[in-house]
């Protein structure tokens, strides 16, 4: 049975957020998931305010799972030696505090950073010497989260967003380049759609390798919204491979704030974005998951 989850700053346009007010949303829209982006006092292993937090999710039943991209300063596929060790540094605090708080799971753009700013040109050599250099540094912390017993999913975004790892093809090799069975994939469909052939093919593909997928229309919006993306063929494929990892909701509808600029939400793509009309969409959208893929 998969477990499904939401972002935890689907209702807001904030990632420094009242956490413990989004596990309760979570709980109430039916979701087994909140997906957490470590904040920052993780990292710094505040522990009181770990605690307060683990002991809500396990008061409303709800798993965590974490995901982050990298800020620039802890690019682990970076050129400059003492970013790419402050990034490893960061990985390593962040597979204890996820281990700490009981997680299972730390998926992302873990190998470089995001979102990553065009600046300046690129070439293909950049693009290979990142992605040697990443896959070093992902090999310098992995064995902790093997110790650990948690999955560092290496996340498939789309080439305006990152350049290092773009399609499952790419995951695959970077995933055996790393050679640890905790280094697994995570397809999202917002990705997918702009980079694979086919998104149910590209799941097939991952197979035993997919550890955990986000879901959400081409456009961000919540799934069952558009008629883009094959929903069906999807949950089919996921079938197929047996895949047993979270299913998670990462939608984003609103611009503006630190997550609508993040995301490059420069409209809002819902009528209504108010709370309480994304808490009300958002049922509905996991009544809609749900069926398919419950
Ligand atoms: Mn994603």
């Amino acid at each position: 049975m998969n477990r499904f989850g939401i972002h935890y700053a689907y209702w807001g346009d904030q990632w420094e957020v009242d956490m413990c007010e989004r596990v309760r949303l979570a709980a109430d829209a039916g979701f087994d998931v909140l997906e957490v982006t470590p904040p920052a006092y993780m990292t710094n292993l505040e522990k009181d305010k770990m605690d307060q937090l683990k002991k809500c999710a396990q008061d409303h039943g709800i798993e965590m799972s974490f995901c982050i991209g990298f800020p620039r300063s802890k690019d682990m596929a970076s050129s400059d030696l003492e970013t790419r060790k402050a990034g490893i540094e960061h990985s390593k605090r962040m597979i204890e505090a996820v281990h700490y708080m009981g997680g299972k799971i730390l998926s992302g753009i873990l190998y470089s950073w995001w979102p990553y700013l065009y600046e300046k040109p690129l070439t293909i050599q950049d693009k290979l010497d990142c992605w040697k250099r990443g896959v070093e540094s992902v090999q310098e912390v992995i064995p902790l989260a093997e110790d650990y017993g948690i999955t560092y999913a290496i996340e498939m975004v789309n080439r305006f967003e990152q350049f290092v790892v773009n399609n499952v093809e790419e995951g695959k090799r970077f995933c055996q380049e790393i050679g640890s069975p905790n280094a697994k994939l995570l397809l999202d469909v917002f990705h997918a759609n702009i980079e694979e052939d086919s998104i149910p093919d590209a799941i097939r593909s991952a197979g035993p390798l997919l550890a955990h997928i986000h879901i959400s229309e081409n456009n961000r919006r919540l799934p069952g919204t558009g008629k883009n993306i094959p929903w069906e063929e999807i949950a089919k494929a996921l079938k197929e491979i047996d895949f047993q990892g979270r299913i998670v909701l990462e939608p984003f509808v609103a611009a503006g704030g630190p997550v609508g600029n993040d995301l490059r939400i420069w409209r809002n793509l819902d009528g209504d974005v108010s709370k309480e009309a994304r808490h009300k969409n958002l049922k509905r959208s996991l009544k809609f998951v749900r069926e398919l893929m419950g």
